[in-house]
């Protein structure tokens, strides 16, 4: 789906490009969208940026194959985005995904990485981007530009994708696909539903976890531990919480050869 945005055109900048775009510098707008607008689209000012952000409104003011003017020596080669934030006022989420969504965007078409992403302050000595949080921004970007393929890939980049999901949102990845880390958690928490002995509680986990693993022999032995876990209480009649630990310890080794299974 196409950036939706509006475009008001400012008079500052350099037709053309002397360089080719490597960078996206990243600015605060110490001030709003509305206040940014009235700066760049005067002449005076001799100021400009291509974007800028504000929730989830983009404004454009230079078209990206024109050199604007946010900064200085870099600026040949880079697109310029604003921010709005202020001091006492934090960049919003919607901000801040609207931003990486641009910065992901342009990423894209220039073959550029999250590491090209860079903060005015690099390249002239300024504040600006204030209290833009660069990182956040970054890890957004490589997320949407390489999330995907991560998450069929190894351990260490799954470890690698929720960090990054972590830090670009602020919260913790959706428990969508299989992992280890995932099941170990899943594990434990089944261990904990079995122990209320609620049966309800105990289906309900079963059934969920069952319906997000696809891998065949995996749903195997995942009905396999349920079925030992069945015998078990059987076994222990309703007096289980007496013996948390033989059920604990059982379940465990189930457990085990699953994280086998997945190494
Ligand atoms: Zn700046």
């Amino acid at each position: 789906m196409a950036l939706q945005m509006t475009w008001v055109p400012s008079p500052n900048y350099t037709e053309g490009r002397y360089q080719n775009i490597s960078r996206v510098i990243i600015h605060w707008m110490a001030g709003t969208l509305a206040g940014t607008d009235a700066t760049f689209t005067n002449s005076v000012t001799e100021t400009s940026a291509h974007y800028g952000i504000e929730n989830d409104v983009v404004h454009q003011y230079v078209v990206e194959s024109n050199t604007a003017w946010h900064s200085l020596a870099a600026n040949p080669f880079s697109i310029g985005i604003e921010h709005s934030a202020a001091p006492g006022r934090l960049a919003s989420s919607a901000t801040y995904a609207k931003s990486i969504e641009l910065c992901a965007d342009i990423c894209r078409r220039y073959g550029l990485t999250e590491a090209d992403i860079e903060p005015h302050n690099k390249y002239v000595r300024t504040q600006c981007p204030g209290t833009i949080e660069l990182e956040r921004i970054k890890a957004g970007v490589a997320l949407a530009l390489r999330g995907e393929e991560m998450i069929e890939n190894t351990q260490a980049d799954w470890t690698r994708w929720s960090r990054l999901h972590r830090q670009a949102t602020g919260k913790e990845l959706p428990k969508e696909r299989f992992d280890r880390d995932f099941v170990d958690q899943d594990v434990r928490r089944g261990i904990d539903l079995i122990s209320n002995n609620d049966q309800a509680d105990e289906d309900m986990y079963m059934a969920d976890l069952g319906r997000r693993v696809t891998d065949e022999k995996w749903h195997q032995n995942i009905l396999d531990l349920r079925a030992d876990v069945t015998t078990l209480k059987e076994s222990l009649g309703k007096e289980i919480s007496t013996d948390a630990q033989k059920r604990l310890k059982a379940v465990k080794s189930k457990v085990d050869e699953l994280a086998e299974l997945v190494k």
